[in-house]
């Protein structure tokens, strides 16, 4: 009998009494549980996390609140070597992979944890000091941002079902608003168990934490003004959200992280085999394999001067090759399978559309040569690296996500304002890295696709030793990115609060507004 994966709703599990979507094993394809909520009451789920969480949450000073997360934090650390396991077998994660994702997610409550304890005994924000209005000291102007008394809907991608869950929760409880967070359907065996969790050691207050597994059914046609949707996934799925019909009506504040083509620059002024050559091709390999590439930050382009093509086609494709893929749980292996059969069918789509314009230099579609592993049974698809002649004209590159392993070298002259020009052509970005030791060329490449790009990671010999890669999202760094990877901004420390609580101005005599922010903390 498969496991039934439930929802956690209105304080009690539900499982759906309708047909059942199975989910597997993708190192196998071997089914591993089912999902099926048909019958759930999303009206009821919002309406309980509103009338019984967010009255909790809001009487919770930021100190209390930061308690709850790293409660959180420790319940899920707790039970880490299980989880781990959990993320190899529901989604192909091999132990490295599996720990990004999981421990990214503790870390980044602990971090939200500890700006908590900070803020203290406040509830709310006062977002900077008095502004005078007139001539009279007294008649000043202050900013206070209160928590909003709705509900924060989480709609999360497959790639991180730890950590998407997390960092969202993380500013929306330490913000004060309950949370109903919706679970990806391919990978919820861990979103589910990480629930389960909290609910077994009672670590949450009743309604201030909720869990979808299955479909969203009609949830956002019962979102109300005081709202928001936080939402991670395709552009498609972005859309189709911002665009219904109760969203609109009552103006309900979305958040979307959507698709990226992110980019890094190698500078004309790097030499073979220097230090920060070396940490190029080191990152973008691992942008390459770490989660079989499929991260939202990951790289897909990459752009090389023309008369270094050669030497970094050479050096990529010796670092590429050294990755042995197969059974994430086998010694040894750096890049498991992909997350579902839907990603490997879109991955394998993808490549033929690059190979349209572009030539594979390295790998081929297909599995490839697996460690202990089956490759008809599992949904596994080798690194691929694919390059192009004339990077202007190969449109798809700028435009189609290829969501796995799968990179494009590209030339361009040497010039930043070249790199710029077809950088920009992705149209908007969560992360582009350069890599140059040249604070000229750097300068000029990062104001030029600044506006593009959510985030800019400089690689360089001075930083080398530290670099974490331009993969890793940072809790004190925003996440998100404008265009085409969805306009959204995530975390940065108090700056992720900001969605989850409405900035109101105040205006009046100045004793007044002080004993009215007592309870507030400047920020
Ligand atoms: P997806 O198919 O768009 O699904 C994302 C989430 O939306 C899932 O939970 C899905 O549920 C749900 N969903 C689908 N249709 C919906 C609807 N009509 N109403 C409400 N929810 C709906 O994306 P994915 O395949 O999981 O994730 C891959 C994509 O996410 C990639 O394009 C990647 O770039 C992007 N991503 C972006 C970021 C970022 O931070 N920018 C991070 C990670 C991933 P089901 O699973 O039940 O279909």
């Amino acid at each position: 009998m498969l496991k039934r994966l439930r929802s956690h709703v209105c304080g009690a599990w539900f499982e759906g009494n309708g047909t059942a979507v199975e989910v597997f094993d993708p190192t196998t394809g071997v089914a591993i549980a089912a999902v099926n909520n048909s019958g759930l009451d999303f009206a009821a789920a919002l309406q309980y996390a509103r009338e019984t969480g967010g009255p909790v949450l809001r009487a919770m000073t930021f100190a209390q609140r930061g308690e709850l997360l790293m409660a959180i934090a420790a319940a899920w650390h707790e039970f880490r070597d299980e989880l781990l396991a959990l993320s190899t077998v529901s989604g192909g994660n091999t132990r490295g992979d599996a720990k990004f994702d999981l421990d990214g997610a503790t870390g980044t409550l602990s971090a939200y944890a500890k700006m908590g304890a900070k803020l203290g005994e406040a509830r709310f924000l006062i977002d900077g000091p008095p502004i005078r209005l007139s001539r009279s000291p007294r008649f000043v102007g202050r900013h206070v941002r209160m928590p909003r008394v709705g509900v924060a809907i989480h709609i999360n991608a497959f790639n991180f079902p730890a950590w998407g869950m997390a960092e969202k929760m993380a500013a929306a409880i330490l913000g004060g608003m309950p949370v109903v967070t919706k679970a990806a359907t391919s990978t919820a065996v861990l979103a589910e168990r990480l629930v389960e969790i909290l609910v077994e050691k009672e670590v949450v207050p009743p309604g201030v934490f909720s869990l979808i597994c299955g479909s969203a059914g009609d949830m956002l046609q019962h979102v109300t003004t005081q709202d928001v949707v936080a939402f991670t996934g395709s552009a498609a799925t972005g859309c189709r959200i911002r665009s219904g019909a109760a969203v609109i009506e009552k103006s309900v504040r979305v958040n979307v992280e959507a698709d990226s083509l992110n980019s890094a620059v190698l500078g004309p002024d790097v030499k073979r085999a220097s230090e920060t050559w070396d940490l190029f091709i080191r990152e973008v390999c691992t942008d390459m394999t770490q989660k079989a590439g499929q991260k939202c930050t990951a790289m897909r382009r990459i752009f090389v001067p023309v008369d270094k093509m050669d030497a970094v086609r050479e050096d990529l494709i010796e670092a590429i090759t050294n990755v042995k893929v197969g059974n994430p749980s086998s010694r040894g292996v750096r890049m498991g399978p992909l997350a579902s059969q839907a990603q490997l069918a879109d991955i394998t789509a993808g490549i033929e559309e690059l190979q349209t314009v572009a030539e594979i230099v390295c790998g081929a579609l297909g599995p490839g040569e697996l460690v202990d592993a089956e490759a008809s049974a599992g949904y596994f698809q080798q690194p691929v690296l694919l390059q192009v002649k004339d990077s202007a004209a190969a449109a798809i590159v700028h435009t189609r996500e290829v969501f796995g392993p799968v990179q494009t070298i590209l030339p361009y002259s040497g010039a930043a304002a070249h790199a710029a020009a077809l950088l920009n052509l992705g149209d908007g970005g969560l992360v582009a890295s350069v890599y140059s030791d040249h604070r000229d060329f750097a300068a000029e490449l990062a104001l030029a696709v600044a506006p593009y790009n959510g985030r800019l990671n400089f690689g360089s010999k001075k930083v080398a030793e530290f670099s974490m890669g331009p993969g890793a999202v940072l809790p004190t760094l925003i996440h998100g990115g404008p265009g085409r990877a969805g306009a959204g901004e995530e975390l940065g420390g108090l700056r992720g609060l900001s969605f989850y609580m409405q900035r109101t101005a105040l205006q009046g005599d100045e004793p007044l507004l002080a004993h009215l922010l007592a309870d507030g903390v400047e920020i």
